[in-house]
């Protein structure tokens, strides 16, 4: 009898046992269709050992029906998931599902139709396809996004292909990408990076499992540090990942690769098209060391990729809070890369030029070997960073910028200088309300306010997208223009510098700006071009330009991220406020920084200012010490929710009435979670705070194993949350 245990993807059902058909062979990895009631479904063959034991007698056992044409995946990737899935207390089901997250890369043959416009009008217009041909000008995807994208049902297309009004285009989702060259445009490394090099290179040709933190100041020139390994990778064949946490803004990035390596390395996103999404997936999967994918560059899901033949993993800008996933299977990318590089037996390199204070630690601990370039490359030198206190100098009523700063931006402008002024904080304003009666604007969906974006002429809540239009009164008294801006974004700052400094060429510089590569690029090059002489950004312009007449920095709100109780918030502030202080004067002009605060003695303000890394990481070491964060302690949070808010306080309610008594382990709550409503869903929240030795994910798994929910119930994990 030949059985088979297969991990489906659906969380509820857990591994399913099935009966491999004569002729079929299958191993371990193997990704093959199967049978599940009346469906079929995708699942990969697993080995049994690690599974619960099987239940279905060998006569009740369906056959499988076949086997996808993917090469099976790896041992190295199956034990990355079931490592995922046991640490964050996911499902593996939930994990293996990220692998394949594809989905569409795996089912079918290599080639896939889509659909653009072509000449013809269609005999008869309708409404529906009216709106289809406005909205696909230019566009080419298959069927269902073209669907999406146009808003109209797939029969209005299927219509318009019968017509010839759709054409439809056949996709090769195996022709090659063109090959990266290791020596294309080589550079002269200084020594201090060519010895970081050497140490990843070394790494590499040794096959081992090597942590490294390369730990370096802003245009110390880190990225061309670890091209030189990549360029290592590329001349041995082996695969290299680059994760990066703001993929919008890769765009400098990407011609940065390919000046050095001659051709753009892969990108992978959640928003690719599926024929790109098919088309990268099989070529990092390929055994083919002349046609397989070199290096990809992606978000934290490119980590679960099938690589064929990895050499080398970067975490750049490791420290970034985005390689936190905040829902689903809530990992940290930054540390799952490090396991990946564990089971892949290669060297990973976390490079940063602040970074997690965990990092540290484990260099300190000696499990990461610590890699140091100590000063900026070419003699740039680091900004000075001074502060302006708000309450000595308030900016005049109604606005932001104090005069300190609108004294250097008018010099800057007198000699043909950029500043940038940083806000993170997109739209308007982030609180609207009614001058007369006090009503605010809020959304239906979450605990949060709506923002107002004057550019789109919308209030939008950022965590679930609702939107509506600032209606001409208000919604609750009913007065006309009554509506009052409490507070400002970015819009409402470039509104500002333009009235101070009306010649000025200001440009805004926000995900709602900037939200192509076209546009990314068009900005990166009037920047260069010296046709822009303010910058005012959100964190978008913190990382990764390089503007060498860029000589400003005015931090408009550095108290901003220290509101609320987030343990992690001075570590943010420290490292949003370094990166973005690192654009300025990486020229031969030096920089200058401007901080506005109020509150000049908070110690990672005072830090910042003395330019005095180690007082701010002494200071945050001590302060986690005492509230047994991480590193020293551990937490772990349970998030309950559920549409009906009642449903989900008693479920939060039973998993706290069964909680266990430990020694080492404390559980506060549960209480409403910061965001109580989030997306439509009511949310309580447990916090467990453990030793470090203790075994969280046992308690938990223990904990919440016994305990039986209502359908519309959801219960989510969050080891080592980043939010509290
Ligand atoms: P980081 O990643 O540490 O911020 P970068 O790698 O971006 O630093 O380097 C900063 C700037 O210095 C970039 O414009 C980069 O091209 C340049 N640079 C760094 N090292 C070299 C080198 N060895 N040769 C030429 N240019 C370099
Ligand atoms: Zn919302």
């Amino acid at each position: 009898m030949n059985r088979v245990r297969l991990v489906i993807f659906n969380a509820a059902l857990g591994p399913l046992d099935y009966r491999v058909p004569d002729g079929m062979q299958v191993g371990p990895g193997s990704v093959v269709l199967a049978p599940l009631g009346p469906r079929q479904i995708t699942g990969i063959v697993w080995e049994t050992e690690r599974l619960p034991a099987a239940t279905v007698p060998d006569h009740k056992l369906r056959p499988l029906l076949g086997k996808l044409p993917v090469p099976p995946l790896r041992a190295e990737l199956r034990r990355l998931v079931e490592w995922t899935a046991d640490y964050y207390c996911a499902p593996l089901a939930s994990v293996a599902r990220m692998v394949l997250a594809s989905g569409g890369a795996l089912k079918g043959p290599a080639t896939m139709t889509e659909y653009r416009l072509g000449d013809r009008e269609p005999d008869r217009m309708t409404p529906q396809r009216e709106k289809a041909m406005d909205a696909l000008q230019g566009e080419q995807a298959t069927m269902r996004e073209l669907s999406e994208l146009a808003g109209v049902s797939v029969g209005v297309l299927r219509g318009l292909v019968t017509q010839g009004v759709l054409e439809p285009v056949e996709v090769d989702c195996d022709r090659p990408y063109p090959r990266a060259l290791a020596d294309f445009a080589q550079p002269v490394l200084n020594p201090s990076q060519q010895e970081a090099a050497n140490r990843f290179i070394h790494a590499m040709r040794g096959g081992q499992f090597t942590p490294f933190l390369l730990d370096g100041v802003t245009g110390s020139g880190k990225t061309e540090v670890y091209f030189e390994a990549i360029a290592e990778a590329l001349a041995n064949e082996r695969q290299v990942l680059v994760l990066l946490p703001e993929i919008a803004l890769t765009e400098a990035f990407l011609r940065r690769f390919e000046t050095r390596f001659g051709v753009a390395p892969i990108v992978w996103h959640s928003s690719l098209k599926s024929t790109e999404r098919r088309r990268a997936w099989r070529a990092i999967a390929n055994g083919d060391a002349k046609a397989r994918a070199q290096v990809v560059v992606g978000a934290r899901s490119a980590l679960f990729l099938p690589y064929a033949a990895l050499g080398l993993i970067v975490v750049d800008e490791a420290h970034e809070v985005s390689f936190k996933q905040d829902d689903g299977v809530r990992y940290n990318a930054r540390d799952v890369a490090v396991m990946r590089a564990r089971f892949e037996k290669i060297p990973v390199v976390l490079a940063s030029a602040t970074p997690a204070l965990e990092s540290l630690q484990m260099a300190e601990a000696g499990i990461y070997e610590k890699v140091d370039l100590e000063s900026r490359f070419g003699g740039a030198q680091m900004p000075e960073i001074s502060i302006v206190d708000l309450r000595e100098t308030p900016p005049e009523r109604g606005h932001w910028l104090a005069p300190p700063l609108v004294t250097e931006m008018k010099l800057r402008l007198e000699r043909g200088e950029q500043s940038l002024l940083f806000l993170n904080r997109r739209g308007y304003a982030p609180l609207t309300l009614c001058r007369h009666c006090g009503f605010r604007f809020q959304c239906p969906n979450c605990s949060a306010w709506l923002v107002e974006h004057r550019l789109s002429n919308r209030l939008t809540c950022h965590h679930c997208g609702h939107e509506t239009r600032p209606p001409p009164a208000c919604p609750e008294c009913g007065t006309e223009d009554c509506l009052v801006a409490c507070g400002p974004g970015v819009e409402r700052i470039a509104d500002e510098v333009r009235e101070i400094l009306p010649e000025a060429r200001v440009a805004l510089v926000t995900s709602d700006t900037l939200n192509s590569p076209e546009k990314a690029a068009e900005f990166v090059a009037q920047a260069e071009g010296r046709a822009i002489d303010v910058i005012v950004g959100t964190q978008l312009v913190t990382k990764g330009f390089h503007f060498p007449e860029l000589t400003l920095v005015g931090v408009v709100d550095a108290d901003l991220g220290l509101e609320g109780g987030d343990l992690r918030a001075a570590e943010r502030t420290y490292q949003q406020v370094a990166q973005v202080a690192g654009r300025a004067g990486r020229g031969s002009k030096p920089g200058e920084v401007l901080l506005q605060t109020r509150h000049p003695e908070a110690s990672v303000i005072a830090a910042l200012a003395a330019g005095d890394r180690d007082a701010f990481y002494s200071a945050e070491t001590e302060a986690r010490r005492h509230a047994g964060a991480p590193p020293f302690g551990r937490w772990a949070a349970i998030i309950v929710s559920s549409e009906d808010e009642a449903e989900a306080r008693d479920a939060a309610r039973a998993i706290g009435g069964s909680r266990p008594d430990l020694p080492d382990v404390m559980v506060l709550g549960p209480a409403p979670a910061p965001m109580a409503l989030l997306r439509g869903r009511y949310r309580y929240r447990l916090l467990i705070n453990a030793r470090r030795t203790a075994q969280v994910q046992n308690i938990i798994r223990e904990w919440l194993g016994a305990l039986k929910f209502p359908q519309g119930v959801r219960v989510g994990v969050d080891i080592d949350p980043y939010s509290f």
